[in-house]
């Protein structure tokens, strides 16, 4: 490295509050505080939980709505996402998919691998359910895109 070089040095993340990688960081509280975003809106309201000795809600703080009361607790107590990603056609080509309703956060590898199983026909449409109740979620995995427009 030449002399005049300037050192940069990287926090690991989770290391620093602030670090916009995570919405869900954790503040640096005790364990009966939690510190996180609220995504329902775009406003993203900073919540402050706090936590019942059996990891229950206590409190929410910071919430401009209800929305955010309800999320914190979703988040606390089974996180939920929305899945993306692709799936193979049938002609060597990926096809970008999503659950069409948020599904556990702990059941996004047992998706992933019933989604790498499936080969999709390239006439797939969008909104076109390429996968029924995936991992017994209760959610479809449907296109997001249309096969004939796939690169
Ligand atoms: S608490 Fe309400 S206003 Fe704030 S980000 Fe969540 S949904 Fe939006």
């Amino acid at each position: 490295m030449p002399e005049n070089a300037k050192k940069i040095s990287f926090a690991k993340c989770g290391e620093d509050s602030t670090c916009g990688t995570s919405r869900e960081r954790e503040a640096a509280y005790s364990g009966s505080k939690k510190e996180m975003t609220c995504v329902v809106c775009p406003t993203g309201c900073v919540l402050t939980i706090t936590l019942n000795a059996d990891k229950s809600v206590k409190s929410v703080t910071g919430n401009a709505c209800g929305r955010g009361v309800i999320y914190a607790e979703n988040e606390c107590v089974r996180p939920m996402r929305t899945l993306t990603t692709t799936a193979a056609l049938a002609n060597g080509r990926m096809l970008p998919v999503r659950t069409d309703r948020a599904v556990p956060r702990d059941t996004l590898i047992d998706c992933m691998r019933e989604i790498n199983r499936k080969i999709v026909a390239p006439t797939a449409k969008i909104y076109d359910i390429i996968i029924e109740n995936v991992a017994d979620t209760g959610a479809n995995v449907v296109a997001a895109a249309n096969g004939s427009d796939c690169a």
